[in-house]
């Protein structure tokens, strides 16, 4: 196979339904999750956020109501008048 190394086209897979897709096509989103630390004994309490970019095909992202989700972000973001996000 001719691998041509095109860091932008590359595929990706749905984490929902298992279908590679281009990346231009599958739909971002960061997920994250909060681990919390109990340490017995002490005082204590280590809060670790730690996030990561997933991706969903098309339909999958429509039917987890995704592309909505995004919609509302960059929505708020607008209002806020970010505009790093356009870049
Ligand atoms: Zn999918």
């Amino acid at each position: 196979m001719g691998k041509k190394r095109r860091g932008r086209d590359r595929p990706v897979v749905c984490i929902s339904c298992g279908r590679s897709v281009p990346r231009t096509k599958a739909v971002a989103f960061e997920k994250r999750s909060r681990y919390s630390t109990d340490l017995k004994g002490k005082e204590e309490d280590i809060t670790m956020f730690s996030s990561a970019e997933v991706y969903y095909c098309i339909s999958c992202a429509k039917h987890r109501k995704i592309t909505q989700k995004k919609k509302k972000m960059l929505e708020r973001k607008r209002e806020r008048g970010d505009r790093e996000w356009m870049k």
